[in-house]
């Protein structure tokens, strides 16, 4: 048998997916059992400008682990993957460019443009594709998506005249978040709110046909220019009398009324604000209350218009800010400047201030929408949320408080909406140009320029990919898919809408549950971000420590917060070569036999009996917690089961019989069962490092087979059957007897390291118990224990009886106690004089603790971590102390 000493990640990486893939493994075709259950995914779509970065690798991994553990179940399974045309990255992306080359997009011009946009989607987009192949992700290629291909675009407009045509999509004018830097309205959820360090001014406005003034507390001074009233809450008193009258405003000449409404907050400021119904939500909302005029002074470039007035046209806002101040603070209207803290609404890619703007957009309803998706909650209690706190009251809360969601975008790349105008003004929604002509009876028609935005395809995405509006075999049989697996920053943007628009139009969820994944922080627990440039790239950890073991890290991540810590992959990249060398000892002994499931159901001696019921158990426990969702507590299992069980116990306890020099029935039976339990550990274990188990189960020789839904495949540890558990192979008195046994060789292996007994040396033992049973136990297992702890001699008795100098020590649950007498096999005054000199070192060391603790300045300036640390350490060592001294007083 040939086998390589070190375990090579890349070797394997490199040619086992190129093989599942070529062999049609990953695709639900594969699957010949016409009765099989049905898993199904849709990939949360990576945009097409986007490359892997950590909150990918932990998403895919957590769904190819489900995937993987699915299909090996015998469930008809579907992953399916695709990408988003990701509208305004991507139109940044391909304008950047263009920009290097001194040209802009409109010197192209729009069809010329997407033109472009398409081109570089075909020579460089979609890098992430290459990356998911790598990381093993099991999807299906065959059926890869993207949000601007023909058939999907076809399902987009589709939706837009259905829902167009009910009346729940509508063209309007209303106030908007309006990025000046990009040009194009954004929804609240693209604008991200900043804590802001600025100013409150406070403004005097003179009453008509007196002498009186009226302040109003105001951040945006400039906005003054578009008042259009004055409001008061009716209650305040204050201003009862002013109630009717009206203002001169300053600078414009305009007369204005002051007006009562029980929005306006007495305690903000005087209590009299300005309302610039033109400029801020807000004010748009009472102006539309009161019938007040909007003067829009501010234009799209965040400069000021005609309406501001010939004094102010065309200064840019914060300069008009200025200019206004000035101009009060010259006509003795100033009442004072104070420092104030607000936030401020940003564009959240181009962190420019957003300017709300008065537009014509077109608008989603979502009343009813909405009411279709809190219906689903209250009445099937669907989607089921894991973790369930807080996640399903953060998507009800946000429903119930939904506003129309703006659904038009001043961009090129996207859908553009399929909405046509006739020369007479008229608004044609149709699914094509050629229906929009039928429709308006002339093809002297204009389509709307702008496009949809990015989300409203991705809402589509459950069905869409699926074939919808045809009553398509895939969308029968996938939809509703079984499980999202997604970031909690999308549940509003993403999640919500999906639900509302499954409901819509198919009638059911879109999936039954959906899992919120953690976030992988720095090492300081700031989140990633390429502006900060803290980000671990994937593939770098992939080239360092190997996929499998990236995975594996991933994996135990599944729904809380983590740092990042490269010692965790490490640790599992030993694991790996532990799983490496495990195997690699079991094929060297192969000879002779060869992987056969029988010989686990067979009687056997009480190592044997163990580890069968480890494994069955183990397999039991992994199933459970993988549906649960409890990844961190599966992986937690399998590297127990495989590092402790299997190769620290079982392997060295079967050493023996297994490497005889001479072939015989025993030697032959003791391999076959080392392989077999082998195989069915490289299955458990396939789901998360699917590399490494591919790689060794392909060397396995003997009965490896195939799940029964995949008769006739190629033979892969894919496919075959994940181990279920089988209960009649559980065996609780072995497993008992067995961990009696590993406790007292655990014991006597800590006092040889202890005392300092040489590794070569024999030593003899005595165990005490008063339990029959336990001694019984004790005097069965004496070769292995032997062996294992290189005794001379085990007696076992009712009562412990050694002689004063030995080492002693209590088994868990007080049962048994083990001595190790230690006359003739160290030298006692020289063992001494070496403790000693140990507890003098741990003394020293808490005596400088303790002056550290001592000092208030430590105290209260290090971290409270550090002050921490330093406790436990303390306490740590009092207890190695008087362990020290016990041994110590046993040498007397
Ligand atoms: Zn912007």
């Amino acid at each position: 048998m040939e086998i390589a000493k070190q375990y090579d990640p890349k070797q394997a990486e490199q040619h086992h997916y190129e093989r599942w893939e070529r062999n049609g493994f990953f695709a639900p075709e594969i699957n010949k059992d016409p009765g099989a259950p049905v898993f199904s995914i849709v990939i949360p779509p990576p945009n097409v400008t986007g490359s892997l970065h950590m909150g990918h690798a932990l998403q895919h991994t957590i769904m190819d682990v489900m995937t993987r553990h699915k299909r090996m179940c015998g469930y008809r399974t579907l992953w399916l993957p695709g990408m988003d045309h990701a509208g305004i990255s991507t139109q940044l992306m391909v304008s950047r460019a263009l920009k290097r080359e001194g040209k802009t997009r409109h010197d192209l011009g729009r069809e010329k443009f997407v033109e472009r946009v398409w081109q570089w989607k075909r020579e460089s987009g979609g890098q992430i594709t290459v990356q998911m192949r790598r990381e093993g992700a099991s999807v299906d290629w065959s059926r890869d998506k993207f949000t601007m291909d023909e058939d999907l675009s076809r399902v987009v407009r589709e939706v837009f005249v259905r829902l167009y045509d009910e009346g729940w999509i509508y063209r309007g004018n209303r106030i908007v978040n309006w990025c000046p830097q990009d040009q194009t309205v954004l929804s609240d959820l693209e604008v991200e709110k900043q804590p802001q360090a600025g100013k409150l001014y406070y403004l005097q406005y003179p009453i008509k046909n007196s002498d009186e003034r009226v302040t109003v507390a105001t951040t945006r001074p400039e906005t003054m220019l578009g008042d259009t009233a004055v409001a008061v809450n009716p209650k305040d008193d204050r201003y009862r009398e002013l109630l009717g009258q009206t203002i001169m405003l300053p600078l414009t000449g305009r007369e204005i009324p002051i007006i009562a409404d029980e929005y306006v907050d007495p305690e903000f400021g005087t209590g009299a604000v300005k309302i610039t119904p033109a400029h801020d939500p807000n004010d748009y909302e009472m102006g539309l209350r009161h019938n007040l005029p909007q003067v829009i002074v501010i234009d799209s470039h965040a400069k000021m218009t005609a309406g501001a007035g010939a004094d102010f046209l065309g200064l840019d806002r914060y300069k008009a800010r200025d200019k206004v101040v000035d101009d009060f603070a010259a006509l003795g209207l100033l009442d004072k400047v104070v420092d104030y803290d607000f936030s401020i609404s940003k564009c959240e890619r181009c962190k420019t201030v957003i300017e709300p703007l008065i537009s014509t957009q077109w608008f989603m309803k979502m009343d009813q929408l909405r009411d279709l998706a809190l219906d689903l909650m209250s009445r099937e209690d669907k989607p089921r949320f894991v973790p369930e706190t807080p996640y399903k009251k953060v998507y009800t809360d946000w429903l119930e408080n939904l506003r129309d969601w703006t659904i038009s975008r001043q961009l090129w790349w996207g859908h553009q909406i399929p909405a046509w105008y006739t020369p007479s003004g008229e608004t044609i929604v149709a699914r094509s140009e050629e229906e929009a002509r039928e429709k308006a009876g002339t093809s002297e028609l204009t389509q709307d320029p702008d496009v949809l935005d990015t989300w409203f395809s991705s809402a589509l995405w459950p069905f869409s990919t699926l074939g919808w509006p045809a009553d398509t075999d895939d969308l029968r049989t996938f939809y509703p898919t079984s499980v999202l697996v997604t970031a909690r920053d999308i549940i509003f943007l993403w999640v919500s809408r999906m639900v509302m628009m499954g409901m819509k139009f198919i009638g059911k969820e879109p999936f039954q549950d959906v899992f919120i994944t953690g976030t992988i922080l720095d090492a300081q627990g700031q989140r990633m971000s390429k502006t900060k440039m803290n980000g671990v790239d994937p593939v770098d950890v992939f080239d360092k420590f190997g996929v499998d073991a990236t995975r594996l890290t991933l994996a135990q991540v599944g729904s809380t917060d983590i740092r990042w810590n490269e010692k965790q992959v490490e640790s599992y990249r030993n694991f790996a070569n532990k799983i490496w060398n495990a195997a690699r000892f079991c094929l060297l002994n192969s000879e002779g036999a060869e992987v056969k499931p029988e010989i686990l159901e067979q009687s056997a001696a009480l190592p044997d009996r163990w580890i069968v019921s480890r494994l069955n158990k183990t397999a039991r426990d992994l199933n459970a917690a993988i549906n649960a969702y409890e990844f961190h507590g599966a992986v937690q299992t399998l590297y127990h089961f495989f590092w402790d069980d299997f190769c620290d116990w079982y392997i060295e306890l079967a050493k023996a019989d297994v490497t005889a020099e001479e072939p015989s029935a025993a030697r032959t039976e003791a391999r076959t069962r080392l392989l077999t339990v082998l195989e069915q550990a490289l299955r458990l274990l396939h789901p998360f490092m699917p590399y490494i188990t591919e790689e060794l189960w392909q060397r396995l020789p003997g009965d490896k087979r195939l799940h029964p839904a995949y008769q006739g495949a190629e033979p892969t540890v894919m496919l075959a059957a994940y181990p279920e558990g089988a209960a009649s192979l559980i065996d609780e008195a072995a497993e008992s007897e067995m961990q009696a046994i590993i406790e007292l060789v655990s014991r006597v292996r800590n006092i040889r390291s202890e005392m300092n007994i040489k590794p070569a040396e024999r030593i003899p033992i005595v165990v005490g118990s008063p339990d029959e049973n336990l001694r019984r136990i004790f005097s069965a297992a004496r070769d292995q224990v032997s062996r294992l702890v290189r005794a001379s001699k085990i007696s076992v008795l009712e009562r412990l009886e050694a002689p004063k100098a030995s080492a002693r020590a209590v088994l868990t649950g007080g049962g048994a106690e083990v001595a190790v007498p230690l006359e003739g096999l160290i030298d006692f005054e020289q063992e001494r004089r070496r403790l000693q000199r140990e507890q003098e070192k741990l003394q020293a060391e808490a005596a400088k603790l303790e002056a550290q603790l001592s000092n208030p300045n430590f105290v209260s300036r290090a971290p409270a971590e550090r002050v921490n640390e330093v406790r436990e350490r303390i306490a740590a060592i009092a207890q190695q102390s008087s362990q020290l001294q016990q041994t110590v007083e046993n040498l007397q």
